[in-house]
C-alpha cells in the first residue's frame, strides 16, 4: 500500500510552479490573505531561468521591460547590468524577488505535482506530489510555463552513443568544459542560436545539425545603459503604460518607446520602409514584430521584411554556399519565433564550425562514436540537443488532471486545446492557468501580473458571494476558442510549420496556441467577463 501523507486542512489555493508566473500568483494570494502553498519541481525559484543554464542563455526582451512592474520599490532598487540580462542575472532577480517578498516560506522545492483530481463531493481539488503527499485545495493555479516541457531526444541508436549528452533546457549546474572536444548540436531555434556561438569559442570543433534555418536578427546586447535606465526609472509608469497598450508588451526601439504601428508595409514607399527596417536592425532585438500593421497578416507585407532579413543574413556569412543553407526561404518571417542572436551567423565563418544541412542529408542514426548523416559518420565527443518544447499544453498534459466526471484534461485536449480567456476550461471548476494555452502572445511577466490579479479578483468575488465553484460555460469557451481560431486564420501562422500551431509535436492537433489579438483587446475581454461573471457557471455554497 502506498504511504500517502495528507496535510489534513484545506488550502484556499495551490500554485504549481515557482517561475515568474507562480511567484507573482503566490505573492498576490499572500497579499489577499489566502491560505496558499506553491510547489516547484526545481530546487529553487526561477522556472525557465532555473532550468535553461546553457552557455549564452539570455532574455531577448529588454530587461527594463522583462521585469515585474507590480512594486515601484522593486523597480527602483533593482539594477540590471546588461541591456538583455543573461540567465545568471535573471535567476538572481528571481531569487531576490522570492526573498524580498518572503515567498520561499510557502514554496516546497524539489516537489513535482503528479496529479490534481476534482472531488465532486467536497468540491475541492486533491493534489498529489511525487513525494506521495496529498493536499486539498479549493483553487488550483497552474503556473507551469509555456516553454517548460522539453521534447526528449528520441533518435535511433541514441543509447549507443558513448560520449556526453546534454539538453539545453536541462543543463547541468556545473560548468561544462568543451575544450579539446568535438561537439555536435541538434536544433537551430532560439536556444541553439544562443548556444552555438558560445560553444564554438571553446570546442575543438562544433558541428551544427540544422533542419530548418531560422530568421535571426542581432540582439545588440551591451552593458546597462545607465542614462536610459535612469530615464526609465524616473518615469517607469510611462514605459509600463506603453507596454500595457501595445500588442506584445515590449516597446523599446533605439531606447525610445515606440508608438503602436498604424500603417501597412505596402502603403509606405520602399526606401522609407527600408530605412525603417534598417533602424530596427541597428536597434537590435525583437522590435520587428511591430513594424507595420499587416506584417503578420499579409504575405506581400511580410515578404518585404523577409527579404530584408535574408539579405542581411547573406552579408553576415563569408561562404555563399553556407549562407544559402542558413537563409530561410520556405516560410514567412515571424510565423516561427524570431531569434535575436549574438554573432550567430558570423560563427559559421570560423574554421572550427561545420554546418550539416539535414534537409540534404538526414540523420541515419546514432552510434557509439557519433552521428551518421547521409551515410557519412561524424565522430563526436559531446552531443547537445536544443530540440525545443511541447509548447503551452505540454507541462499541464504531463500532470494527471481530472475535472468533473473524472474527465482527463490531457484527453480533452487530444482533439485540440480549449480555454476561456486563456485561463480556464469547462468541466474543471476552480482550475486556472497562467501564460498557458489561449493566453496572448505577450511579455510573460506582465501577463503573469495581469492574469494573477484577474484570478485573485475571481477568487475574492466568489468568496464574497459565499460560492464555492466557478467554471466557464461551454458556450463562453466555444466562443473564445472560435475567436482564437478566427484570429489565427487571419494571420500567416497556419501557412507555415511552427510550434504556435503545435506542428513540432507529432500528433498534436493543429490549433493556434496563443491569442493573437493583442494584449489590449485581451484585457478588455477579461475585464468585461469579470463585470458579472455571466459567462461562467457558479455553483456550491449558499
Ligand atoms: P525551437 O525553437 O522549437 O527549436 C528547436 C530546434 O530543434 C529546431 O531547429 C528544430 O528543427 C530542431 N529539431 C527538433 N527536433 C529535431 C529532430 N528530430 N531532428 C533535427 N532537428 C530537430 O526550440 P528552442 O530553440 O528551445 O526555442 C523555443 C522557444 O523558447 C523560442 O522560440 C523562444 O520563445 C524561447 N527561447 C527564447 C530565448 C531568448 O532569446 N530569450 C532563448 C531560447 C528559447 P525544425 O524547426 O526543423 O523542427
Amino acid at each position: 500500500m502506498s504511504s500517502s501523507h495528507s496535510t489534513g486542512g484545506r488550502l484556499d489555493l495551490i500554485v504549481v510552479g515557482a517561475g515568474f508566473s507562480g511567484m507573482y500568483m503566490l505573492h498576490q494570494a499572500k497579499c489577499s490573505g489566502l491560505s496558499v502553498k506553491c510547489f516547484e519541481a526545481g530546487s529553487d525559484v526561477g522556472g525557465t531561468w532555473y532550468w535553461n543554464r546553457y552557455p549564452g542563455a539570455r532574455v531577448d526582451i529588454e530587461s527594463l521591460e522583462y521585469s515585474y512592474s507590480f512594486s515601484e520599490e522593486l523597480q527602483q532598487e533593482w539594477n540590471w547590468t546588461e541591456r538583455y540580462a543573461g540567465q545568471p542575472e535573471l535567476l538572481k532577480y528571481s531569487q531576490h524577488v522570492a526573498d524580498r517578498f518572503n515567498l520561499r516560506e510557502d514554496i516546497s522545492f524539489d516537489t513535482r505535482i503528479v496529479s490534481a483530481i476534482f472531488d465532486e463531493e467536497t468540491l475541492c481539488w486533491v493534489v498529489r506530489t511525487n513525494r506521495n503527499e496529498t493536499f486539498t485545495t479549493q483553487f488550483c493555479v497552474f503556473a507551469t510555463g509555456l516553454l517548460s516541457a522539453p521534447i526528449e531526444p528520441n533518435f535511433d541508436g541514441l543509447t549507443e552513443f558513448k560520449g556526453e549528452q546534454y539538453l539545453t533546457s536541462r543543463w547541468p549546474h556545473d560548468e561544462v568544459d568543451f575544450s579539446g572536444k568535438r561537439v555536435g548540436i541538434i536544433g537551430t531555434g532560439s536556444s541553439g542560436i544562443q548556444a552555438i556561438p558560445r560553444i564554438a569559442q571553446t570546442a575543438e570543433h562544433l558541428t551544427v545539425f540544422q533542419r530548418t534555418p531560422a530568421y535571426t536578427v542581432p540582439l545588440r546586447n551591451c552593458s546597462s545603459q545607465t542614462k536610459l535606465h535612469q530615464e526609465v526609472k524616473n518615469n517607469y509608469a510611462a514605459l509600463r503604460s506603453a507596454e500595457a497598450n501595445s500588442f506584445a508588451g515590449f516597446t523599446l526601439v533605439n531606447s525610445q518607446v515606440e508608438p503602436v504601428p498604424t500603417q501597412s508595409a505596402l502603403e509606405v514607399p520602399p526606401d522609407e520602409r527600408l530605412r525603417e527596417y534598417e533602424t530596427r536592425w541597428q536597434s537590435g532585438g525583437l522590435c520587428f514584430y511591430y513594424t507595420y500593421t499587416d506584417i503578420l497578416t499579409s504575405e506581400s507585407a511580410n515578404e518585404t521584411l523577409g527579404e530584408f532579413i535574408r539579405s542581411k543574413t547573406r552579408e553576415r556569412i563569408r561562404d555563399p554556399e553556407v549562407a544559402e543553407k542558413l537563409v530561410p526561404t520556405d516560410y514567412h518571417i515571424l510565423t516561427r519565433r524570431l531569434s535575436a542572436d549574438t554573432d550567430y551567423c558570423e560563427t559559421y565563418n570560423r574554421e572550427n564550425v561545420t554546418l550539416v544541412d539535414l534537409r540534404e542529408k538526414p540523420i541515419d542514426g546514432f552510434y557509439e562514436n557519433g552521428i551518421s548523416v547521409g551515410g557519412q559518420m561524424i565522430d563526436l565527443d559531446v552531443i547537445i540537443f536544443a530540440t525545443g518544447f511541447d509548447v503551452m499544453t505540454g507541462a499541464m498534459d504531463r500532470i494527471d488532471i481530472r475535472g468533473r466526471g473524472n474527465q482527463s484534461l490531457k484527453k480533452r485536449w487530444e482533439t485540440g486545446h480549449t480555454s476561456y480567456l486563456g485561463m480556464m476550461t469547462e468541466g474543471f471548476p476552480n482550475l486556472l492557468w497562467m501564460n498557458g494555452p489561449g493566453s496572448p502572445f505577450y511579455n510573460p511577466l506582465l501577463q503573469a501580473e495581469y492574469q494573477g490579479q484577474w484570478i485573485s479578483r475571481l477568487i475574492s468575488t466568489l468568496k464574497t458571494n459565499g460560492k464555492k465553484c466557478i467554471e466557464p460555460l461551454l458556450e463562453s469557451e466555444a466562443a473564445w476558442v472560435k475567436l482564437n481560431d478566427d484570429i489565427g486564420a487571419m494571420t500567416l501562422f497556419p501557412k507555415s510549420n511552427n510550434y504556435y500551431m503545435g506542428d513540432n509535436i507529432p500528433g498534436k492537433p493543429r490549433r493556434i496556441l496563443f491569442y493573437f489579438g493583442g494584449f489590449p483587446s485581451y484585457r478588455e475581454q477579461c475585464e468585461s467577463a469579470a463585470v458579472d461573471y455571466s459567462g461562467f457557471r457558479v455553483f456550491g455554497g449558499v
